[in-house]
Formats: structure tokens, sequence, C-alpha cells
């Protein structure tokens, strides 16, 4: 018999029980959950890479929708319980919504410490917790005022740079002498606070908060020596209190936390309590991993099939601010029997401690060089012996005497299930899995399908390292290819940078990611002027001379000198009136060809470049706009005659790819995308050689997509079935965006799915439709901007008249000279 299974709060901890629970015990519960945030599941720690700009929240999100579908679960967004009746085993939630239940889980979460200051309750005045919170805080930030940030932690500071990236004035006002006392050692602080201030950001240390001032909203902040800090922003990351009133209200026993016991569960043995909101063992949890822990206790425990139960473990510590290094793990306090190796390189800003005691290490903090923070960690949890190698630890797992032959020889002797990715849970034999299963040969790769390494990427030499050793000489570490030889960077790096740092325009790019050649390259410019586009559609201005000829005269230069216009026809359709313009173009302009193309269009061949914007002119009388053949954009739709015309039709193919054709073109992508839409299975429009495709069956539109036939021929894959013509529209839109947004410039669909994996497109564009309506609505937003038929600009002569002026014809003895 199926059980009724209920849980108080979606957070990171629950989403991971869940996963193993369905792993476990399949179709044993019928799951509701409860969650006073109105949203799905998403990876909290990346809040703030979405604060700084480098990461949108459907990037994190872990359960979309369609997850919850797939598995049963009855999800209430925006819903906060606020009553649990132990006795009729039910919860109630805000809306008046009552949930019976036979196992419940609480999984609230921690609440931020607000200081009791006067003004603490005015406008302006914010926690550091959830997408509500950032995007208060860009919306603050575009508003142009200033901010203070109080508490010098990891929270604070990461808030901090991230307001900084919107381009805000930031002030860190931390009560302690020293920044992130609790996880650095005062010189690690140090360094750490000389780091941020090299980046513009204010810190006050030793500074006590006495007051927050103003009217009605935030005008400052006020400390107890007196000084007033203007501010229209203030941010409290002074601490987390676990969640833990509304079981105290039940009548559930609690501590700091809700207390549970090693199997996670509370005084009531019906109720399960995990994540931040638990107590055991006298400690309350703040990070990920020993949650993680926890998700896979409680699993176990609702499976029926406990294990050995939850056991602590130091969890590091690292700081995931883009450009500055520090780990640290265990305890490094100064202590009776304690002692001390400390390396410092203050030229290159580093600084090595480790705390010892019993020739067993107790603690590490490790700033500006951190790759050995693992190893440190490794030998800190395991309690070796490391009287051996004592005089070279401090230099590193490299320089062990016996290992430095080999340094992957700790990597390769880890267990399966050591984890490697601590932000994502993810163990080594997941990771090595994968890479075999999955035949994957690049890091990129491996974050797409296993997450490791995707969050805050202090795992990255790892993840390498198990690549080498899996792959052996077919991995190249170095494999992330530059763009082009005018820069280091790849193309995935140069984008994420592109939305970090805010860079609007080439100089800037070129610029700020320290681009080795003045002005680019034919191979750079192109992809930075598209990147750029995408990015900022309505802000950026189209850099002409960045594009490729074709893109820049709007038509195809053919071997002779001459170009070939390609004029839209909707969906393949046309009419006499066109046809008519057509065939006078041809005559007043003397084109010695005309074809009908692959892509159900017609041809004009050999026009000379002088005639252009009067060749345009005169088809943009006629109503018509440029066919894009050229583009590194939407090209055509094809379409067979459908339901209109065919006796086997199922659906209105053509006034679908009509509809898909009229609402896209125009628009940008990273390499050319051609489309195709059939009526029926028989697939008169070669839907499945496309890069979108679509198949009109009786029950609705199986969608495909990744298809080729150029240089390379590939059938399309399955993406989905939808039922109707809308939710069709819906997710190819959806679709190109997401491309749009990760494609590599010149990288066409089906290289992309290859190199991003089936699994992550998906569950962005088909199983959270939240998700897919903000890829559609970005790709809305960009289309605003660019249904600008270029070919009437040009006839107008207002736009690159120059382009087009004769030149003097010359022959080849002047053209010589
Ligand atoms: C900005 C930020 C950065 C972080 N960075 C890191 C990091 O780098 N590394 C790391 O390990 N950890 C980091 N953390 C901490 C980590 O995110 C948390 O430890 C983790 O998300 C806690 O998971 P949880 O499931 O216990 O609770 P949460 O993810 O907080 O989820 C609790 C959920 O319960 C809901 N809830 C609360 N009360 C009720 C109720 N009565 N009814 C219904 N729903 C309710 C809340 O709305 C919330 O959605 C960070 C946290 C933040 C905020
Ligand atoms: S694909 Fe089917 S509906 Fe379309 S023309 Fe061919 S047979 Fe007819």
């Amino acid at each position: 018999m199926t059980e009724r299974l209920v849980i108080i709060g979606n957070g990171m901890a629950p989403g991971r029980m869940l996963e193993h629970l369905f792993e476990l015990a399949p179709g044993r519960f019928r799951v509701t959950i409860f969650n006073a945030e109105p949203r799905v599941n998403y990876d909290r720690i990346m809040l703030s890479p979405v604060l700084s700009g480098e990461k949108r929240f459907e990037e994190i999100v872990i359960h979309g929708d369609g997850w919850y579908v797939a598995n049963g679960i009855t999800l209430y967004k925006g819903h906060r319980i606020v009553a649990i009746d132990r006795v009729a085993k039910t919860v109630t939630s805000s809306h008046g919504v009552t949930e019976p239940y036979d196992r419940l889980v609480i999984a609230t979460g921690s609440s931020p410490f607000i200081l009791p200051v006067p003004g603490k309750d005015l406008a302006g005045v914010l926690s550091y917790r959830d997408l509500d919170d950032v995007e208060a805080m860009i919306l603050a930030a575009q508003a142009g005022v200033k901010a203070v940030v109080i508490g010098g932690g990891l929270l604070g500071l990461e808030a901090a740079a991230g307001l900084r990236a919107q381009g805000m004035a930031v002030s860190v006002v931390h009560l302690m002498p020293t920044l992130m006392e609790r996880q650095l050692d005062p010189a690690a602080g140090y360094l750490l606070q000389k780091a941020l201030e090299k980046r513009g950001i204010e810190v006050i240390t030793g500074a006590t908060t006495r007051a927050i001032r103003g009217e009605t909203r935030v005008e400052g902040v006020e400390l107890a020596d007196g000084r007033i800090i203007e501010a229209g922003l203030v941010v409290m990351a002074a601490g987390i209190r676990p969640s833990a009133d509304l079981a105290r209200d039940a009548g559930i026993a609690v501590g700091r936390g809700i207390l549970v016991d090693a199997q996670m569960a509370t005084s009531d043995p019906a109720i399960l309590a995990l994540g931040e909101c638990a107590e055991i063992g006298g400690r309350v949890y703040g990070l990920v991993a020993p949650l993680y822990q926890m998700a896979e206790v409680a699993a176990r425990s609702l499976a029926g099939a406990p294990g050995k139960g939850f056991a602590h473990s130091d969890t590091p510590t690292k700081l995931k601010v883009t450009g500055i290094d520090l780990y640290s793990v265990g305890d490094f306090a100064d202590g009776e029997g304690r002692d001390e190796i400390v390396l410092r390189d203050a030229a290159a800003g580093v600084y090595k401690r480790l705390v010892l005691k019993d020739n067993r290490i107790l603690g590490a903090v490790l700033y500006g060089e951190t790759a050995d923070g693992g190893w440190f960690g490794d030998l800190l949890k395991k309690g070796a012996d490391v009287s051996a190698m004592r005089d070279t630890l401090i230099f590193g797992q490299s320089y062990q005497g016996g290992a430095p032959l080999d340094p992957m020889a700790a990597v390769a002797a880890l267990p399966d299930d050591a984890e490697i990715c601590g932000c994502n849970g993810v163990c080594k034999g997941k990771i090595t899995g994968a890479i075999v299963a999955g035949g994957l040969t690049t890091i990129d790769d491996v974050r797409a399908y296993t997450k490791a390494s995707s969050s805050c990427g202090s795992c990255t030499g790892l993840v390498e390292q198990l690549m080498s050793l899996t792959l052996g000489a077919a991995f190249n570490p170095t494999a992330v290819k530059p763009i082009c030889p005018c820069t280091d960077l790849g193309h995935g790096d140069v984008r994420r940078l592109i939305v970090a740092k805010a860079l609007k325009s080439i100089p800037a790019v070129m610029q700020e990611l320290q681009w080795k050649t003045s002005c680019g390259c034919a191979k750079c410019r192109p992809a930075l002027n598209y990147y750029l586009i995408a990015e900022w559609p309505g802000e950026y201005v189209d850099d002409k001379q960045s594009r490729f000829i074709n893109e820049r005269v709007h038509a195809n230069i053919q071997k002779d000198g001459t170009y070939s216009v390609v004029p839209r026809m909707w969906g393949g359709m046309t009419t006499a009136a066109e046809l008519r313009a057509i065939a006078d173009v041809v005559d007043k302009f003397q084109i010695p060809a005309v074809k009908c193309t692959g892509g159900q269009r017609i041809d004009m061949l050999g026009v000379k470049k002088e005639d252009l914007p009067a060749v345009w002119a005169d088809l943009g009388a006629a109503g018509m706009v440029s066919g894009a053949a050229y583009a590194k954009g939407l090209r055509t739709v094809k379409t067979c005659v459908g339901t209109d015309w065919c006796r086997f039709g199922t659906q209105d193919s053509t006034g679908l790819g009509i509809r898909i054709e009229k609402f896209m073109w125009g628009s940008w992508t990273p390499a050319k995308v051609k489309m195709a839409v059939s009526g029926c299975p028989r697939n008169c429009a070669e839907a499945t050689c496309k890069d979108v495709g679509v198949i009109c069956v009786d029950s609705g539109y199986d969608i495909h997509f990744a298809g080729a036939a150029g240089l390379d021929i590939k059938g399309t894959e399955v993406l989905c079935h939808v039922a109707t013509e809308e939710e069709a529209l819906e997710v190819i839109v959806a679709l190109t965006q997401l491309y749009r947004e990760q494609g590599h410039y010149l990288e066409r669909m089906y290289k992309w799915l290859k190199r991003v994996g089936m699994e992550s497109i998906r569950a962005a564009v088909v199983e959270d439709r939240e998700k897919r309506l903000a890829y559609f609505e970005r790709f809305r937003h960009s289309q605003s901007f660019s249904q600008k038929d270029p070919w009437a600009e040009r006839a107008s002569g207002r736009v690159a008249a120059h382009e087009f002026r004769p030149m003097a014809e010359l022959g080849l003895r002047e053209a010589a000279e």
C-alpha cells in the first residue's frame, strides 16, 4: 500500500533525499511537498553567481516542474505550513490546505538573523537567503544606490562581491577584527580583506552597528563609534538560525534546532527532520555536504533500510568569489599540544597554514593557492599520521616522497564513494561511471552530465585528474580551446564573463578579458559580436565590421563576385503578386539565373553588388523581406501541404510553419538554423534532418531537433511530444533561445546537444514550464529589436550606403599596381 509522505520545505536537503528515496523504494510513497517559497527546488548555494550576474536562475534549478510530475509529487508552491497536528497526523498551510500524512519530514532550513537594532524594518533592509532577496538586490543595484553589507562572513562577502559586480558602491561592516574569523585565521583574513579592497569594496572591521537610519527607507548605517555610512540598501548577513518554531509549537523536542537521532528521527517517530533546521549530536549545520549526508540517511530510514546513520565530519569552506582562492577546513585555533606549519609567499599573495596535533592534521587554511586543499582535507578526515612527510607536507601532495612520481596516485586510490564535488555531492564513482557510459571527453561534458565542478569550481582539478585516469591519453586537460590566438579563453568563459562583468562592447571585452591583440581577428570578432547581440538585445549596437561579407551585405557572394538574393517565403508559400514582383526584378536588373532552393524559396543569382539596394527596394515594395539565406540565424521553415490539401495530413503543418517563421525571423543564432514541419510521419518536408523539425501526428506534435544535412549528415533526436500548436511554438522558441544562450559561435545545434547533453536541454525547455516560459520571454524580448528587415534599411540608403557604392572596375594590370 502506498504511504503518504508529506514534506515541509522544498530546499536542497529534501530534494536530495527524494532522489535517493525514489531509487531505494520506488512507488512506496505518495509525496506531497509544501514550500513557503513560490518555486521549485534550486541550488541555493548558487545564488551568489546569480547575484553577480554569472548565472541565471534557470541555470540553478535542481528539479524542474517536469520532475515533480514525472514522480507523481504534489508540490504546493508558496504554501507555508502553519501547524502540525501530531494526533490527527495532518499539516495545515497558510492557505488553509490540510494534508494527512503517514510519515512527515520537516526540512524548513534556516532563517537569517536580523540584528535587533532600530531601523531594522525600514524599506531597503534585506537578508540574503532566497531568490527574492537576490532580485531585490539586483533592482537596488539598478537604482544606483550605495550598499552596506552587515557581516563579513561567507554570505556577507559573497553578497558584497555580487553587488559590486552589479556596479554598486559597497561597504562591508564586520563586528570582528578580521573577516571570516570562524573559517580563516587573521593572516588569511588580512589577505582576503586586501583582495576585496582591491576590487573597490570598502571593509570596516571591528565595527558594531548601532542603528539603521532613515525615515521610511534606509538612508544610512550608524556605527557604535558614531560613524554614519550612507546607504540605500542594507544587507544583513549576520548569521542564521534553524527554523524550528513550527516543530516546537507541535511539541517536538527542540534545542537550537529540531533534535534528531542518527537516523534523522525526531522525538515523534512518525516525523523526521533534516537539513539546516535539524540539530544532531549538539551541532547544527549550514553547508550542503553534511545536509546531503542527512538526506541519504533519511531516505534509507524512510525506505525501511536504515544504514549506519549520520556521522559528523568537517566540511571545507570556500568562498565563491571569482578570482579569490581560499580554503579552510577543521579546527585551526591554537591550543595545548598543537603545533603549526606556515608558508608565506608575500609576493604571490600565498598563505598556507596547517595545524597539527600528534602528527595528525587538525585544521588547514589556504589562501591564494588551494590546489592541495582536497588532499589536506582527506588526510584530516582519515586522521592520517603525517610524520613521515612532515618536512614537505606544506608544499603539498606533489612533493611527497614516493608520490611525486605519480601525483595521480592519491586520486586513483580514492574509493568510488569518495566525494569529489562537495557543493553538488558528487562522488568519484558517479563521475568515472558517467565518463565511460556517456563517452565524455571534456570538462564541460562532465559538468553537464554529473554537475560535478559546476558550482564553486574548486574541485575542477580533481575532476580533471579523474578524467585523465579514466580516459588516459584521450583526455587533454587543456582542451578548453581558446576562441582564437587572440585570447586564452574559450567560448564558454568569454560568454560567462561578458555577463558577469556586464561587458557591452567589443573593445570592453578585449580590454577587460586581456585580449592579446589590439582589435581581434576574423575568428573572434564575429563571435564577440554575436555574444554581445545575444546577451544585450536592444542595448548593444551590431558591429557591421565584425561580420562576414554575406552578413554584411545581406546576400550571398558567388564565385564570380556577384550576389544571390533570396526573399523570404513564409513557410514556403507564395502568391502571384510576389512571383510577379520577382519576375519584374529579374527582367529589370537582367538577373541571369533564377533557381528554386532546397528550402522552398526562389534564388536570384548573379546580382551586381551596386544593384542590391535597388533590387531590395523593388522586392520590399511587393511586401517581401530578406530570407536571411546568408545568416547565422533562422533561415527557412520548410513545410508540407498538411491538412489543407493532403489526404494524410493530421495537422495544419503549413500554418504552423508560417507561424513559427513569422515569430522567429530576424533572430541571430550561433550558427544557421533550419526548420521544417511535416503534416504526418510520411515527412514530406524532411523535418528529420533539420536543426528543428516537427512531425505532426494524430495526438499532436513530435518535436525533433539537432539534425543536419550538410558536411555532417545526421538524423534528428526526439525532444518531446506536445498536444497543441501553442505548446509546440513555446518549446521550439525556448529551445532556440537556450541554444542562443549556450551555443558557441558557429557551433551547430547538433554539436551543442552533444556538448551539453539531452538531459539538461529537456530539463530546461520540456520538464519545467516556468523555465521554458522564461526562455520564451527572453527570445520574444530580443525579437522586439531584431525584426527589422535589413534590406529595407539598406534600400532606404540610410544604412551602410558606402557598402554598395560602385568601385571603378579594375583590369588585372591596374589591380596589380
Ligand atoms: C547565498 C547563499 C550561499 C551559500 N553558499 C554555500 C556554499 O558555498 N556551500 C555550502 O555548502 N552551502 C552554502 N549555503 C548554504 C546552503 O545553501 C544551505 O545549507 C542549504 O541550502 C540548506 O538546505 P535546506 O534544505 O536545509 O534548507 P533550505 O534550502 O533553506 O530550504 C528550506 C525551505 O523551506 C521553506 N520553509 C521554511 N519554513 C516553511 C514552512 N513553515 N512551510 C513550508 N516551507 C517552509 C523555505 O521557504 C525554504 O524554501 C549558502 C546559502 C546561501 C543563502
Ligand atoms: S507529410 Fe504527410 S501530410 Fe505532409 S504532405 Fe506528406 S503525406 Fe501529406
